[in-house]
Formats: structure tokens, sequence, C-alpha cells
């Protein structure tokens, strides 16, 4: 869990970057930070950091400039411990509606806050707790560049997970030393997923062989080795180390 509140940096940090962004207050306490988020970034390549604000003249990368209208709620959801980033002038709804696409494939959360990374993540992209300066660049301009960047090229700028389970599982076929312990608290929040838990479940009883010719698992029809591969390979996975850690699914 992250401490949210504000302290007298993060309001001094976000007036002298972010001016067109306001901190709203109830009863003394901020709730929200409410308007235009102008920022302008270079992603260089899978790995290195992201560079918020190049220098005038910088040409390496893919450099986007862009202005979102965004409201955050200061506090944390059922999806995430970190405040909820909305995008309020329905432009990514209409990019959604433009291109037949669901919402949650442009990573927006049921409730319409944006999925700003995967959950076992936030962590990593805050390592000295919560505060402004972090929050906004690595999470908060990335989610935009990338919104902007799939607006013009109708791909990703960078290789990430699924949204929602799906994701969970490709995360899951990334990590190493795993334990008893830290698969069956991975189990424990794949649950939450109710639908989509429901048949993944059963495909995790040993005797359910699942091959990738098999339909694929989100429901579009392809073959899953064609369609979303490092979840099969997660699924695998996971099936294994219940197997060999002795872990009962209920
Ligand atoms: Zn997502
Ligand atoms: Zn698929």
């Amino acid at each position: 869990m992250f401490d949210l509140s504000i302290k007298k940096e993060d309001i001094e940090w976000l007036k002298k970057y972010y001016p067109a962004l306001k901190i709203h207050y109830k009863d003394n306490k901020a709730t929200e930070v409410i308007g235009d988020l102008y920022f302008s970034m270079v992603f260089l390549e899978e790995g290195k950091p992201y560079i918020i604000n190049p220098d005038y003249g910088y040409s390496n990368g893919v450099k986007i400039k862009d202005k979102y209208q965004i409201r955050i709620e200061l506090k944390g959801s059922e999806f995430s411990d970190l405040p909820q980033v909305f995008e309020i002038n329905s432009r990514l709804e209409k990019i959604a509606d433009s291109r037949n696409i669901k919402k949650k494939d442009l990573h927006i959360n049921p409730g319409g806050a944006g999925c700003l990374c995967i959950k076992p993540e936030e962590i990593l992209n805050l390592p000295n707790g919560f505060n402004f300066k972090d929050f906004f660049n690595n999470l908060v301009i990335p989610f935009f560049y990338a919104q902007s960047y799939f607006e013009k090229n109708n791909t990703w700028p960078w290789g990430q997970y699924s949204h929602g389970i799906w994701g969970f599982i490709e995360w899951y076929l990334k990590q190493d030393n795993l334990t008893k312990q830290s698969t069956e608290s991975f189990l424990k929040r794949l649950q939450k997923y109710n639908n989509e838990w429901r048949l993944l479940k059963n495909l995790l009883i040993p005797k359910c062989k699942i091959k990738g010719h098999h339909e694929c698992i989100c429901g579009k029809n392809n073959k899953f080795r064609n369609c979303h591969n490092d979840v099969l390979r997660g699924i695998w996975k996971l099936k294994q180390d219940i197997l060999n850690f002795g872990i009962k699914i209920q």
C-alpha cells in the first residue's frame, strides 16, 4: 500500500511543472487534481528510461508533444493502490468507438480510470513511495504518451502486458524464483476476475491439456499461439508450478 497524502514538495513540484493542473481540496485535504496535462516526452527503446521534457532540438527516439484534459482522484481502487487517472474530454472514448475496439483494449479499467501499469509493478515504478514527480514521470505521462502514440499509429510504442487477468498471466511467465506462497497469492489475485477466472480454472485442471492450436482464451476466435502466446505459455508454467508446489485450487 502507498501513502497517498500530498506533501509540500508535491504541491510545489506540480505548480512548477504543470501549472495548468490544479489541486482541489475538501476539508483541507487534497482530493483531486484537475486540468490540462501538457507534456513532451521521448521514448528511445525498451529498457531505456523515458525522457520527459527533452531539451529543444533533441532528436533521438520518438518525441510526442500533446495535451490531455485529466482528473486525478487521489485514492486507490480495486484495480490499483495508486490514484485514479481519468481523461475527461472523451478523447479516449472516441478513439475506442472509431476503431471499434473496447475501452479495455486502451487499458481503461471499468469505472474509466487508466490502467497505468500492472499492479505488481506499481512498486517498481515508485520505489521511493508515492510522490507526484515519480507518479507523473514514470506512470501518468508514459500512459498518455502511449495513448497519443496509439491514436496516430494504431499500435503501442512499447511491448506491454495485456489488460486485466491475461496481463497478469503474461507477467507470471516472466517471474523467476517463485515459491508456493507467491504462486498461491498470485492465484488469489486472479480469482478477483470472476468471469475469466471461471474459464481459466478449468484449464488449470491437470488432465485438461491445452495446446497452441486451440482457440484463444480472449474469445477472438484465433489460435491461442497466434493470439495470446505468452498467456498460453504462462498457463503452462502456472500448471507446472501448481503441480510442483502441490497447490490445491478451490
Ligand atoms: Zn491495462
Ligand atoms: Zn487471444
